[in-house]
């Protein structure tokens, strides 16, 4: 680290001794902690714009945005006033708002592939709604999904999963009974030849396809041009389902989302991360004739206490009302084009192996020679390199995801000043590895 000295972390070290008592791990997300990078995880005090500060009072330029919602930066102030008026009117009321409505409409608005909209309270559960709903509607149990995809933490869906499953190297997890898992079927992403084939050795059994139209965690892999027409195609000849999981590319890489990118009509999205302004959402929805069978229009049961919560759904408003101001998206790909550019030249004058992945704001750099198009070949990256790439980012105040196979993000907030920031880090990270 040259003549740097190192930062000071005694306070996130002591608050980490007492949270690993108390918390398993010492965190309330797998991801959070810096298992595969080794070290300790920074504790955060508070965040603005496009920083965290630390317990240690440093401060970091952030690349995680809380893995993905906070696009337009931290405690964005049209949120926080729209946050600090609704908070007096009462936190939950346990009725149906006009708030619910106006952000269904948005949506609607936003995604016509939504035709109707359950809100919920993170991508979890809307993930494992809308399953619920697929199989209900075709009367089918099987869901096929992609290796390195990642759609939460409902039983079923956790084999060869991306994220922290991905990170932690847990390709089967403990306490899912097969039963469970035996309707799961995993094929390699963008891999068209054996989706094809299972999609029609599998069709009379299969309720839906899942994917992320664009894989956020495996890092970030785009899908190949003919992978999600041929999927859409595949899966309506066979009257089976197909789910866009937009966790992460709902209003990331476009108002949007990757469907309206890419002119694809799924039967059902969800989302979650941005439509919540960084607090706890998530929704599904799509074509009314499934959307209707969900209670009480119909007998396929969902619920949920803080469902369509007044303050959630007041950020998620205030957010997409930024969002939807002229020129938000052109200026994020700008800025992530400038960035992944400098960040590509900074990597090959160090003559570092870099496969650099980008759809807009989302981001990957893998340490590797590439390509990289699924899981097994996100694989092949150097770890022990990212995590030594990851700790010089992080001593010179830049904070990017604990692990090789997440995204990067940027948000709104992020000013060209950052970006050189940033790249001048990068470049004597790489010279240092
Ligand atoms: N789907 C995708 C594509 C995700 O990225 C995530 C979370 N990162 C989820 C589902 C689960 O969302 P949550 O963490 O809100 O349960």
């Amino acid at each position: 680290l040259g003549c740097r000295a190192l930062m000071k972390t005694t306070k996130s070290q002591t608050l980490f001794e007492a949270a690993q008592q108390l918390i398993p791990g010492g965190v309330n997300s797998p991801v959070r902690a810096f298992r595969s990078v080794g070290g300790q995880p920074r504790f955060i005090v508070r965040a603005k714009g496009a920083y965290l500060y630390d317990a240690d009072g440093n401060r970091y330029i952030d690349y995680v945005l809380s893995w993905g919602p906070m696009i337009l930066g931290h405690a964005p102030r049209p949120v926080v006033v729209a946050l600090t008026r609704a908070a007096k009117q009462g936190t939950s009321y346990g009725a149906p708002t006009e708030l619910e409505v106006r952000l269904a409409r948005m949506i609607h608005d936003a995604l016509p592939s939504m035709e109707k909209v359950r809100l919920v309270s993170s991508g979890t559960e809307a993930v494992m709604s809308a399953i619920r709903v697929a199989r209900a509607f075709t009367k089918r149990d099987g869901v096929l999904k992609f290796e390195g995809c990642y759609h939460g933490h409902s039983d079923y869906l956790l084999a060869k999963a991306g994220s922290g499953l991905a990170t932690l190297g847990i390709p089967e997890c403990p306490g899912v009974p097969s039963d469970f898992t035996k309707h799961t079927l995993t094929v390699p992403y963008n891999d068209l030849r054996t989706a094809a084939q299972v999609i029609r050795q599998q069709a009379k059994q299969l309720a839906c396809v899942i994917v992320e139209p664009i894989a956020g965690n495996m890092g970030v892999v785009p899908p190949a041009p003919d992978f999600l027409p041929a999927l859409r195609e595949l899966t309506r000849a066979h009257d089976i389902l197909l789910i866009f999981d937009e966790v992460i590319s709902g209003f990331r890489v476009q108002y949007g989302g990757a469907q309206t990118l890419y002119g694809i009509k799924p039967d059902l999205t969800i989302l979650g991360k941005i439509i919540g302004g960084g607090l706890p959402v998530g929704a599904y929805g799509g074509r009314a004739d499934i959307m209707n069978l969900i209670a009480p229009a119909g007998p396929v049961y969902q619920a949920g206490t803080l469902s369509g919560n007044p303050l959630a759904v007041t950020a998620g408003i205030a957010t997409l009302t930024e969002l939807k101001t002229r020129g938000v998206y052109s200026k994020l790909e700008k800025q992530a084009a400038a960035l992944a550019a400098q960040l590509g030249e900074a990597a090959k004058k160090a003559g570092v192996e870099l496969y650099q992945t980008r759809v807009g704001s989302m981001m990957g750099a893998f340490f590797t020679r590439g390509p990289v198009v699924d899981w097994a070949t996100a694989k092949q990256s150097d770890t022990a390199r990212y995590a030594k790439f990851f700790h010089a980012m992080l001593e010179r105040g830049v904070y990017l995801a604990p692990s090789q196979f997440e995204a990067a993000f940027i948000s709104t907030a992020h000013t060209p000043a950052d970006i050189t920031k940033t790249v001048k880090a990068a470049q004597s990270a790489l010279r240092s590895l």
